[in-house]
């Protein structure tokens, strides 16, 4: 058990104001894995003082960009310390397969830290520059100032960390609100931040549920959102966010679209889309779940498909031969349970899985991976986001009727075309309406800007875009002259 009886306030372990518990429940064993308390609006209004103080009177905006990276290195150092205790934590808090979790939920939020801490050596924070007049002028990239930090719990460290790396190193000050259902690894987090010693007030983690967010959302003193999360909550947020003019970044669901063309090596192709469509047992924002398949070779793709969501090992998450594991919570499998009823009822043939427990399983929140076969793009199950392993195979006539398809979509997160013909695949690529798009892959690389179109957000994180959303630009124009 992991238990907690403090918060990380300010740079400092406190009491908190309330007696409040969150207690984190593993989907496979349903058992309590552990405990921290659960933040109060007394507990979120001294994070933001000590947020607030220390941008407005602190040292931590006014440091030099690569004082500031040392800092931050010192948090790597320590964090890159925890990252298998962090994999393993997180499985227990939302049953991602440990194959899966070492590295995403582990290794990578490390990577992304020190790929940001490369990135920000390279950032023209002060950039001169020729103005018009020959005269010199100065572009300032400055802190945005109090960033409010919200993520879900698919995939909490990374989430949290595609945050706090850039606006730390921008010299942003960060409350930081976890999601309840995978609030322990948010606490690990804090213990390497701690250990770090960045100074007082620069960041502060406060557990909490949906109330505590739209608090954080609406505080005066807080001059950014940057959230993870879903779509409808994205549109109350930039909402809110608009009312106040406060910046925001939002990265919100997809429904992408994996296109086969005639020419893929269907086993190269299936084997892909085993991480692409279904990593994470299917609850990722990035989840390929329409796969766009050419008339000329439906049945081959439809049999290849089903062959690799046939070979999947379904069950205990911690154990390394598993590829899907359960859902993150009861509600959850609710949802994905009614979806795949709905395919049924909406006239999609129903391939592999369907409702039920999966064979050999009795508890936990498991749900079968589920292959739907013809399907037609307008049904539920091919437009909304399902949030699980539910697939949905969708015939087209060629390559202009598959990017018609895969850009019918309120959503534009991520996609992929899978093929021998590098030209077609590139062509394909131009025309997907997408942040992120994969030829025979699908990964995101840390050093490139990742992000939404349409109903998919907005903003971008990673790269050196990703730094940027933490900054506000200022130019100072001089009558100096510039030496050619
Ligand atoms: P959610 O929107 O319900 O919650 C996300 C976070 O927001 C949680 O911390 C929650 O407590 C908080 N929250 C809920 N209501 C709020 C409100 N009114 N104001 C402020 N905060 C509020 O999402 P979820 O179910 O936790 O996560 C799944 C969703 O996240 C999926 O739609 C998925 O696509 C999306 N997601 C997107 C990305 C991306 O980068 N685009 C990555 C991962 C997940």
């Amino acid at each position: 058990m992991h238990e907690y009886d403090r918060l990380f306030i300010g740079g400092d372990w406190v009491r908190p104001c309330g007696t409040g518990k969150l207690n984190v429940v593993s989907p496979h064993s349903l058992q309590v894995v552990g405990s921290v308390p659960r933040a109060e609006m007394a507990d979120l209004e001294q994070a933001v003082s000590a947020a607030r103080e220390a941008f407005d009177d602190g040292p931590w905006p006014r440091t030099p960009p690569e004082e500031r990276a040392a800092a931050v290195a010192r948090f790597s150092d320590v964090y890159s310390k925890r990252t298998a205790e962090l994999a393993g934590l997180i499985t227990s808090e939302v049953g991602s397969p440990i194959s899966f979790s070492r590295l995403a939920q582990g290794l990578a939020p490390w990577m992304m830290l020190e790929s940001f801490l490369k990135a920000a050596k390279e950032h023209p924070w002060e950039q001169d520059r020729r103005g018009t007049l020959g005269n010199r002028i100065v572009v300032l990239r400055e802190p945005v100032g109090v960033v409010g930090a919200i993520v879900p719990w698919n995939m909490p460290q990374f989430l949290a960390m595609s945050k706090l790396a850039p606006a730390l190193l921008a010299g942003c000050t960060v409350v930081l609100k976890p999601p309840p259902e995978a609030a322990l690894d948010s606490m690990v987090m804090a213990e390497a931040l701690s250990e770090a010693a960045l100074p007082p007030g620069v960041v502060s983690i406060v557990p909490g549920g949906a109330s505590l967010g739209e608090a954080l959302v609406h505080h005066p003193r807080v001059d950014k959102i940057a959230f993870t999360g879903s779509t409808a909550v994205g549109r109350t947020i930039a909402g809110a966010c608009g009312a106040q003019l406060k910046r925001c970044t939002l990265e919100l669901g997809g429904k992408s679209a994996a296109i086969v063309l005639d020419d893929a090596d269907l086993d190269r192709t299936a084997d892909g889309l085993r991480f692409a469509s279904l990593m994470n047992n299917g609850q990722a924002c990035v989840a390929h779940s329409r796969i766009l398949a050419p008339r000329s070779r439906y049945g081959e793709v439809v049999d290849a498909v089903a062959s690799m969501v046939g070979s999947l090992v379904v069950g205990d998450p911690a154990d390394p031969a598993t590829a899907v594991g359960p859902l993150a919570t009861a509600a959850q499998r609710q949802r994905v349970e009614r979806y795949v009823q709905l395919g049924g009822d909406e006239g999609a043939r129903l391939v592999l899985g369907g409702t039920g427990m999966p064979e050999g399983l009795e508890r936990g929140w498991y749900v079968k991976p589920t292959l739907f076969a013809d399907a037609d793009n307008h049904m539920t199950v091919a437009r909304e986001e399902i949030f699980g392993p539910v697939l949905v195979v969708i015939p087209y006539i060629d390559d202009a009727d598959a990017v018609r398809i895969a850009n019918d979509s309120p959503y534009g997160l991520a996609g992929s075309v899978w093929t021998e013909d590098t030209a077609r695949a590139i062509d394909v690529a131009k025309k997907v309406r997408s942040g992120t798009f994969g030829i025979n892959n699908y990964m995101m690389d840390f050093t490139a800007p990742f992000g939404g179109y349409r109903s998919s957000g907005i903003g971008r994180e990673l790269g050196p875009e990703g730094l940027d959303q933490y900054v506000e630009l200022k130019s100072v124009v001089t009558l100096e002259s510039v030496v050619s």
